[in-house]
């Protein structure tokens, strides 16, 4: 298939009139001479043309020049002449130790010949997996890398066509990622569904002339056989056109290649050994191209993170100032008796709420929330918690339940913690019914303290369980007159993380939601018993 190759047997044709012109030649100087010379001399000289014609034109050649010659010998040389007859024995002896010379001769030089054409070969295919290697890896863009694997494929293989086919995230269907060579002409079969199914089973596959598909068969749990030394008759098909291989690195199917050609494709063992180790480096170049568009999304994702960052803290920062002159007029207008002022004043205390949690967002997310961390009483936590959502709980029932006799203590900042828990109750007031109570519980659990408020709300379906701790985000049916921004518990999760506690929120028995806040337990210093 390859230009070398051409040549080769270009040679080889060439030599067979030449080496019978050769022994022609020498068998007419020979006779010139015939009176003088000794048997031993045609033998010798016979096997010099033998020897010439088995170097430059193979086994087949050399064995044809031994029989021809042989015939010569005992035509031209051995009395009687002119008759294949032999006058004395012993020249039976002279001739059959011509004969087999020149047939072992043949045999040994064409061996010699088939070694040296395999060591080219293998030499040849270590320098085509180190200029993959070079191309795979100087190449700076994933694609660009992936399509030169293809290319040292295409002409490493001296196919018309060599593609990797790579499955669209989209809809699961195969697609070319990369091609080298004429890979325009149309398929004989429906590539795509073929590498769909190549894939799939993790098996090569192959389309013929006659657009038939022919699976490689595959014994149950084997692997499949492509580089096995005997060939499956479905690989070594004079009718094959194409060879869809599975692309794998380590056990996972990361793509398929398919190289493809005008004239049958004849891969014998070896260079279906060598085509499996160009594969592996089309599957790595494939697994860098998905590396690499998973790092640029990422990356796009972080700046759009930083984005939004920036935003939110730019916003709320420059929205306090005016919020709080407008505040301030709208206090001064309620003072003289300004009969809308008072809503003003309520409006402007909702948004500075709004854009306080803003702030507190973008620390939390910049890690620069200030943090006090000591040792807190955890009935001091629930005390000022209740304290600070009295305005909002006016006179609906509230369940203490916390262990009597020795206080536990959390390792926290108390000024965090209580925004914690005043955050979970607030929702629990905001989103359950005015005529249910609601309960606020503590407990230790091991080396924690669980804050835990209870409600008899309409709960939150499992799906949305841990979305709702995500910022800016409330479900869809969430009620739009109840509530902000959806940001309270995604401030109050990240107020828990910076002092090593969690928040989570289950489902309550009989209806409603269980939100869980736990923290480090504090082991109280002992005090010393009086003497
Ligand atoms: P906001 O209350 O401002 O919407 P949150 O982050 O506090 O923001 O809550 C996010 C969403 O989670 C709320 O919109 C609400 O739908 C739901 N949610 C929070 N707490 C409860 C609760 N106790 N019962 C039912 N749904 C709740």
């Amino acid at each position: 298939m390859t230009r070398p190759e051409r040549t080769t047997a270009q040679r080889a044709l060439l030599a067979w009139p030449l080496s019978f012109l050769a022994l022609a030649a020498a068998a007419a100087a020979l006779f010139a001479v015939r009176p003088s010379v000794d048997k031993a001399h045609v033998a010798l000289v016979f096997l010099l043309v033998v020897l010439g014609g088995s170097a430059a034109g193979g086994r087949l050649l050399g064995i044809t020049l031994s029989i021809t010659a042989f015939a010569v010998f005992d035509f031209v040389f051995l009395p009687p002449y002119y008759t294949f007859a032999i006058r004395d024995p012993l020249d039976w002896l002279v001739l059959a130790a011509f004969l087999i010379t020149g047939i072992v001769a043949a045999q040994l030089l064409a061996r010699a010949d088939e070694r040296a054409e395999i060591a080219r070969r293998r030499a040849d295919e270590v320098q085509r997996i180190a200029m993959l290697g070079a191309e795979a890896l100087s190449v700076g863009r994933a694609e660009a890398a992936l399509a030169a694997v293809a290319r040292v494929i295409q002409s490493t293989l001296a196919v018309a066509c060599c593609e990797v086919l790579i499955q669209r995230a989209k809809d699961g269907a195969y697609e070319r990622a990369a091609a080298a060579g004429a890979c325009v002409g149309a398929a004989a079969v429906d590539a795509a569904s073929l590498a769909a199914w190549v894939a799939r089973a993790g098996a090569a596959a192959t389309e013929r002339a006659d657009r038939t598909t022919h699976l490689e068969p595959r014994a149950d749990g084997a692997e499949p056989a492509l580089a096995s030394a005997q060939a499956p008759a479905w690989l070594v098909d004079d009718d094959v056109r194409a060879l869809l291989v599975p692309l794998r690195v380590r056990d996972r199917i990361v793509g398929v290649l398919r190289v493809s050609h005008e004239a049958p494709i004849r891969l014998d063992p070896a260079q279906r050994q060598f085509l499996e180790a160009l594969a592996y480096y089309a599957a790595l170049g494939v697994e860098r191209v998905r590396l690499s568009a998973e790092a640029e999304r990422a990356e796009s994702f972080r700046q759009a993170g930083q984005l939004k960052d920036a935003l939110i803290a730019g916003v709320s920062h420059d929205l306090r100032t005016p919020l709080t002159t407008i505040k301030a007029l709208a206090h001064g207008l309620a003072v003289r008796g300004e009969a809308d002022a008072r809503s003003i004043e309520e409006e402007a205390d909702r948004l500075n709420r709004m854009v306080a949690d803003l702030l507190d967002l973008s620390r939390l997310n910049a890690g620069a929330m200030p943090l006090d961390i000591g040792f807190n009483v955890a009935d001091e936590i629930v005390g000022v918690a209740l304290q600070r959502i009295r305005g909002l709980r006016g006179d609906r029932t509230i369940e203490i339940d916390a262990p009597r006799g020795v206080p536990l203590a959390a390792r926290c900042d108390q000024v965090q913690a209580v925004r914690v828990l005043v955050n979970l109750l607030e929702n629990a007031l905001k989103y359950s019914p005015p005529e249910t109570p609601i309960t606020l519980s503590v407990r230790q659990r091991g080396d924690r303290i669980e804050f835990t408020v209870a409600d008899r709300g309409p709960g939150i379906p499992s799906e949305e369980r841990e979305r709702v701790f995500t910022p800016f985000y409330r479900p869809l049916n969430a009620r739009p007159d109840v509530g902000g921004a959806g940001l309270g518990l995604a401030i109050a999760r990240g107020m828990a993380d910076v002092q090593n506690g969690r928040v989570w929120m289950e489902p309550r028995d009989g209806g409603g939601s269980v939100f869980r806040f736990d923290l480090p337990l504090a082991e109280l210093p002992k005090l010393d018993a009086p003497a």
